[in-house]
């Protein structure tokens, strides 16, 4: 081990900053918000540095490094773009036993400052002990996203129970149970949801329950998987799939996503293929509401986003109506995650000021849409679940006034690598059925914005459809 990690407080201490450029800047706003007492030495002041030094705990002397500068510092760090400069701040801190840092040169010094991650009181802090600080800064973003902004909130809630725990379980290891199920459950889970006085009453209530094996209620977690790409999920679907019992999912939820799932959570799934549900939505429905009267935490893993025609609403009235606690994690929807990954804006200012989404396949069967009002100009209209509407779309917004040439782009299996794009037109859709093998899920994207695709497409692995429009 070449450093040895700690965490200092510097509060109201006071440290020297040697030199005022962009990268001493960072370091006088970090000595800040830590609460130190900061002087800023140098003969020239960039402007960032200025607008740091209109904080109370930040101070300037402009002109030259000077020895007498340290009296009384109790950390210094030498942050001019003169390594001589540099390399004489450090000498003279060493000299005065002041630990001392150097930026871009870590062996001058004697400490260096971590790649952080701020979520007070709790920190994270990453060195790779100077060799490639472009490294620390990448695990930093990788651990960023497992790390949930609230937990700087969930941290002083503990805090504030510690005691009153102790008091109830004097056993250590009860304390460990207790603690472990309260920072993976409902109160945790509360907190994050932004209900915070819940969160508190749930953990009171907890700590009363003198029964060791507390167990947290169960919970539903609707979650959004987006439209296939697993990079496209949320930090928080992230994080309630790593923390699911039970997980009902649907067709549309891609493999590499569900590999992301917890690896011993039960798998239930749901189907919802075209015209062969496997579980009727009632059952769906009945089946969550059980699930977590049995006290488990249910991931309801739907494929894009869980409110846009994803009958989301239904299955949470469900669990509405029966008191079982719930939140909903949007997710990325089809027409976003196609339009992006194929290259078309939604909106334009050019081409469409507005965008429409509708879907093709009703309840029973029929498709029954206001014709009209989708086939005014200057808007983009996605069709989702239109697969085998597609004659119908044409031939209807044709009839309703939409210029034949209108382009339109079918974006099969979107975001994922098996993706495929076909330029069309509102024309060229009636007879479409017979040259292409359309699989689903299909999304269509009408609209002059289509015409942007050619340009724009940037995903690489997808092999693209023959542009036969
Ligand atoms: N809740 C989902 C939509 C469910 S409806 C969402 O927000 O995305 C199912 C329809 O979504 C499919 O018929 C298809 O039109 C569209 N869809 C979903 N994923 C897709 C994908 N990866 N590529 C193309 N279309 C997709």
């Amino acid at each position: 081990m070449d450093y040895l990690p700690i965490f200092l407080k510097i509060e109201d201490r006071p440290c020297l900053v040697v030199g005022a450029g962009k990268v001493a800047a960072r370091k006088i706003a970090l000595l800040a918000r830590a609460g130190a007492h900061t002087t800023v030495v140098s003969p020239e002041v960039c402007a960032e540095v200025k607008e740091l030094i209109k904080q109370d705990n930040v101070s300037c002397i402009e002109r030259q490094f000077r020895e007498e500068d340290m009296d009384g510092v109790v950390l210094v760090i030498a942050a001019t773009d003169d390594e001589a400069i540099n390399r004489g701040v450090s000498a003279l801190a060493h000299q005065h036993r002041i630990p001392v840092n150097v930026v871009n040169a870590p062996n001058e010094g004697n400490f260096i400052m971590p790649s952080i991650i701020d979520r007070s009181p709790v920190q994270v802090a990453i060195s790779t002990g100077g060799a490639s600080p472009v490294l620390a800064r990448l695990l930093r973003a990788r651990l960023e996203s497992f790390i949930p902004a609230a937990y700087g909130r969930l941290a002083h809630l503990v805090n504030d129970y510690r005691g009153s725990v102790k008091k109830h379980f004097s056993n250590s290891g009860q304390r460990r149970y207790f603690w472990e199920n309260i920072l993976q459950g409902r109160v945790a889970e509360l907190l994050f949801a932004g209900h915070e006085e819940k969160a508190r009453a749930a953990l009171e209530e907890a700590i009363e329950d003198t029964d060791v094996h507390y167990q947290s209620s169960g919970e539903v977690y609707l979650v959004g998987a987006g439209p296939g790409d697993p990079d496209l999920i949320t930090f928080r679907a992230m994080r309630l799939m790593q923390q699911a019992d039970v997980v009902v999912y649907d067709r549309l939820v891609s493999e590499p996503v569900l590999d992301m799932v917890r690896r011993d959570a039960e798998m239930i799934y749901a189907g919802k293929a075209r015209d062969q549900h496997t579980l009727s939505q009632e059952s769906i429905n009945e089946l969550l509401v059980r699930l977590a009267k049995e006290g488990k935490r249910v991931l309801r893993l739907k494929g894009g986003d869980p409110f846009i025609f994803g009958r989301g609403g239904e299955e949470i009235e469900t669990l509405a109506e029966e008191g079982i606690p719930f939140q909903v994690v949007p997710g990325i929807t089809a027409a976003s995650g196609c339009a992006s990954y194929a290259g078309i804006p939604l909106t334009h200012r050019d081409y469409a000021q507005s965008v429409t989404f509708v879907t093709a396949h009703l309840k029973d069967g029929s498709i029954d849409l206001d014709w009209e009002m989708l086939a005014k100009p200057a808007q983009t209209i996605v069709f989702y679940m239109g697969l085998h509407s597609i004659p119908v779309i044409g031939r209807e917004l044709v009839a309703h006034g939409l210029p034949k040439q209108t382009p339109v782009a079918l974006v099969q299996k979107g975001t994922t690598r098996q993706q495929r794009i076909y330029i069309e037109t509102l024309e060229s859709l009636a007879d479409l059925g017979e040259r292409e093998q359309l699989q689903p899920p299909t999304i269509i994207i009408v609209g002059e914005v289509v015409s942007l695709q050619e340009k724009l497409s940037w995903f690489g692995m997808s092999s693209r459809g023959q542009q036969t429009g």
